[in-house]
């Protein structure tokens, strides 16, 4: 059945893709060893540099976000190497269990899939690692099955207070052009980010932001490489180029979203972000209902995830909104599958789009039958106006 009007895709990736950036992709397909590429390929490029906020080395893959997380290890470690990770919730848990089918040894510090990690638990583990056996430490920035984000800079305190070796490494799927984020100044050494969430792009390019020291460590790193090697991008990247076939219109887009996102300005961008997570979590409060993250200082800008009364199920529920009011929330993941939904407010995103999930998760509660109060959709109405109301006295002032 055809649905009028604009699918709302409110799912925690992939995100709303603007026309704008459609539009820059509807381009014919260039010979990308042609001269016409190269301006291209560097562009896209040194605007990731800006996204990351580093001025090394980035590599683009024509992959999805996983094989992002494969190519930060398998370029830097060596078989049998001990990884430490922390079990934030589900894509945690899975880069985990790539850690160990690649044929690495990793242990898992346990979280509560409630808030982020806790780096007093980080430090501990550090310091009993007095040979240095700990390789990498490797840490979702923003867990997108929970909503709840991770202190990257207290990581990088832990690791240079500890005076740990280990390589940090940081997914930040759904989180980076979201939440703030600064690859050099947190001394991060390999970053993982993805296209299709805060990127505002479909599916299909993924990225690797690379410190000296973990360019240093590629150099003798024993694990099997061939597709991901970052070796074999650094010359053509250097001229525009890459070594095999990209994705060059997923390239015309990425180009155009930076500068989407340099126009409305990365810090604001990130505001925005904010202002939507804490609307979204006052209509959550006002419903009646609980959001997985319990930690204030950890609550996401990209999505807020929300339990269902115990006895109701997540998935009916978004089964309604989708048939009632066409619109995609995401579901629970592994653990919380059926007892939690995802609203996805990262991306391209502005109030009115906010309100108009927020009233169709409202309705698709009273719909369903799930226990809530009113007053939801309105309590986040009164916050957003009073952030604008905020705004424009500063304005004016
Ligand atoms: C979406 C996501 C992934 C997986 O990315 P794919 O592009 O689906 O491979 C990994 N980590 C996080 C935090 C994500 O949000």
């Amino acid at each position: 059945m055809t649905a009028p009007g604009r699918h709302f895709l409110q799912i925690p990736g992939p995100t709303n893709v603007p026309d704008r950036v459609l539009r820059a992709m509807d381009m014919p397909t260039i010979d990308h060893r042609g001269p016409a590429f190269a301006d291209v390929g560097k562009r896209a490029l040194d605007g990731m540099r800006s996204i990351f906020k580093t001025d090394g080395a980035v590599v683009i893959y024509p992959g999805s976000g996983t094989g992002a997380w494969e190519a930060a290890l398998v370029n830097t470690l060596s078989p049998g190497d001990l990884v430490l990770m922390y079990e934030t919730g589900h894509f945690a848990s899975l880069w985990k269990k790539m850690a160990d089918r690649l044929g690495l040894r990793s242990e898992f510090l346990a979280g509560d899939w409630r808030s982020g990690v806790d780096t007093d638990v980080i430090e501990e583990r550090l310091r009993s690692d007095k040979n240095h056996e700990i390789k990498a430490i490797c840490v979702v920035h923003n867990e997108t099955s929970t909503g709840c984000v991770s202190a990257i800079a207290d990581v990088r305190k832990t690791l240079d207070t500890t005076g740990h070796p280990a390589l940090l490494m940081v997914d930040t799927i759904s989180s980076l052009a979201s939440i703030d984020y600064r690859h050099d100044e947190w001394g991060v050494d390999v970053t993982i980010s993805g296209s299709q969430k805060g990127l505002m792009l479909p599916p299909g390019l993924s990225f690797n932001a690379i410190s000296e020291k973990a360019l240093a460590a590629s150099k003798t790193s024993g694990m099997q490489k061939s597709y991901w090697a970052w070796d074999e991008m650094a010359g053509p990247n250097a001229a525009g180029y890459f070594p095999y076939t990209p994705a060059t219109n997923m390239l015309y887009g990425l180009v155009e979203a930076i500068a989407m996102l340099h126009d409305e300005g990365l810090d604001n961008v990130f505001a925005r972000h904010a202002r939507h997570g804490e609307a979204a979590r006052k209509a959550v409060a006002a419903w009646g209902l609980e959001t997985v993250c319990s930690k204030p200082s950890d609550y996401s800008g990209s999505l807020t995830a929300v339990f269902v009364p115990e006895g109701h199920s997540a998935d009916g529920f978004r089964k309604t909104t989708l048939d009632a009011f066409n619109m995609s929330l995401g579901n629970g993941l592994s653990k919380l599958a059926d007892r939690v939904f995802r609203i996805g407010h990262l991306g391209d995103f502005n109030d009115l789009m906010l309100m108009g999930t927020l009233s169709g998760v409202e309705m698709g509660l009273e719909l369903s039958g799930i226990p809530y109060r009113r007053g939801g959709a309105q309590a986040a109405l009164d916050s957003l106006a009073g952030c604008q109301q905020a705004r424009s006295g500063e304005a004016a002032a």
